[in-house]
């Protein structure tokens, strides 16, 4: 048996939602965000699941809440404020556009979240399935979502076996997931086919023996469930290479924040400089001393590595004790910290790693209690 073509697939019968919607009522997860209607929330709740599991979303969500309880008071907060509570949950610029956006709905719209799609949509780091889920979710209107998992559920209903990023699939998926959506039920149809594609319709292993909609499902009767969606064929990413070094002074250590607007903008690192061609590292590393007008004796202390989403990089990290306090470093966005000041920081990943690096070298002669 082949696969319709997209383009002829037929709609589905109107049995889906109701199947859905049915297994939801039985076996719906029971969440934090699931017990309110406030969009306020229910906004934080999706921006912090885009690329994050629910079980680490959850305590980031309540610690969040707890601390800005309305639009109007994350509005009023500093952008460092917001960016320490988003530390260690990643993907950092969710947390500066969740911030620019409560300024502009602040502004804009009298501190309410917008009803409609394209003001939703105006808003920094609101795209249109988050839109959806939002409008869905907190205002019972019947807009479609496509994120992640419904993609997927979506690609098998239908067995999508063509690359669905590509714009034609993308349109397909996105009528697709209007014409499925319940009338009667969006609030809770959105999180129901949420909950499918992340409970039973999983990337590896559906599990289609329990599945509430396995009587519609294409890719299940022609035994593809767990080959669709198409996969991209993984690249190899480029390897970076830089020189990082932890500078004390009297117990404290030298840290710098990095600019907003760029690639990790807010967030704090260990003074570092890109590696380029074949250069050494110990004279990248005094390059990097001269630069900051230290003083000291470098010891290499060794690498860490960690992967961004488009590059690999590899950190050689060097210790020096440092003598003196530079003017350089006194007039620019660098400060000294005790270590127990930049545990609690919101340091970058590479740099964490960086950081467990000087843990364990020093833990034994009682720096870090400094
Ligand atoms: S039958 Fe299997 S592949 Fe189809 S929607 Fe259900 S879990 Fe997913």
């Amino acid at each position: 048996m082949t696969p319709l073509p997209v383009e002829e697939s037929a709609p589905l019968d109107g049995g889906f939602a109701e199947k859905l919607l049915q297994w939801y009522g039985l076996e719906g997860r029971d969440l934090p965000w699931r017990n309110t209607r406030d969009p306020f929330r229910i906004w934080i709740s999706e921006i912090m699941l885009q690329q994050t599991g629910v079980e680490t979303v959850i305590p980031y969500y309540e610690k969040f809440l707890a601390r800005f309880p309305d639009i109007v008071s994350l509005a009023n907060a500093d952008i460092d404020e917001v960016i320490a509570l988003w530390a260690g949950l990643g993907y950092y610029s969710r947390a500066r556009n969740l911030h620019a956006a409560a300024v502009m709905v602040k502004n804009r719209f009298e501190g309410s979240l917008p009803k409609n799609l394209d003001d939703l949509m105006s808003l920094p780091g609101i795209g249109r399935s988050t839109a959806g889920a939002i409008l869905a979710i907190a205002f019972d209107q019947k807009t479609p979502i496509l994120d992640g998992n419904v993609r997927r559920i979506l690609c098998r209903i239908f067995a999508v076996e063509e690359d669905p990023r590509r714009p034609v699939i993308e349109k397909k998926l996105w009528q697709w997931a209007d014409d499925l959506t319940s009338e009667k039920r969006p609030h809770d149809y959105s999180q129901a086919i949420m909950d499918l594609g992340a409970t039973l319709c999983t990337p590896r292993h559906p599990a289609c023996d329990r599945c509430p909609v396995a009587a519609c499902c294409r890719a299940r009767q022609l035994g593809k469930a767990a080959e669709l969606p198409v996969r991209k064929q993984k690249k190899t990413l480029p390897q970076r290479r830089e020189v990082v070094l932890l500078l004390s002074q009297r117990g404290r250590l030298l840290v710098r924040k990095r600019p907003y607007g760029g690639m990790l903008g807010g967030l704090w690192e260990f003074p570092s400089l890109i590696r380029e061609g074949k250069e050494n590292s110990a004279e990248v590393a005094a390059k990097l001393l001269a630069a900051l007008d230290a003083e000291g004796t470098l010891e290499k202390w060794g690498k860490s590595r960690h992967t961004y989403s488009h590059f690999h990089l590899e950190s050689e990290v060097f210790f020096a004790e440092v003598k003196t306090r530079s003017q350089r470093i006194r007039e620019s966005n660098q400060t000294w910290l005790p270590s127990s000041e930049i545990a609690a920081l919101a340091v970058h990943g590479a740099h964490k790693k960086v950081f467990r690096l000087l843990q364990e070298k020093t833990a034994k002669n009682g720096f870090l209690q400094k």
